[in-house]
């Protein structure tokens, strides 16, 4: 077994959780896609946006954060 690195996505619209890489891209015919972040949801279709890394590691580094 090989450790995945998986970003999971909850929903805005039915609030289901996703990994990331179920999602589908919101626009693969899209020219834009390189500039759009969206990643649409397996099972309602709804375009979630996608947190750009930096407020993923804000979320985790809030998360994580503990007691000394
Ligand atoms: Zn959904």
């Amino acid at each position: 077994m090989r450790p995945v690195l998986t970003t999971r996505i909850v929903c805005g619209f039915c609030t289901q959780t996703f990994v990331e890489d179920q999602g589908q891209p919101a626009c693969q015919s899209c020219p834009l896609s390189s500039g759009c972040h969206y990643i649409r949801c397996p099972n309602c279709g709804y375009e979630n946006p996608v947190a750009p890394k930096w407020v993923t590691r804000l979320t985790r580094w809030i998360v994580s954060d503990e007691p000394d």
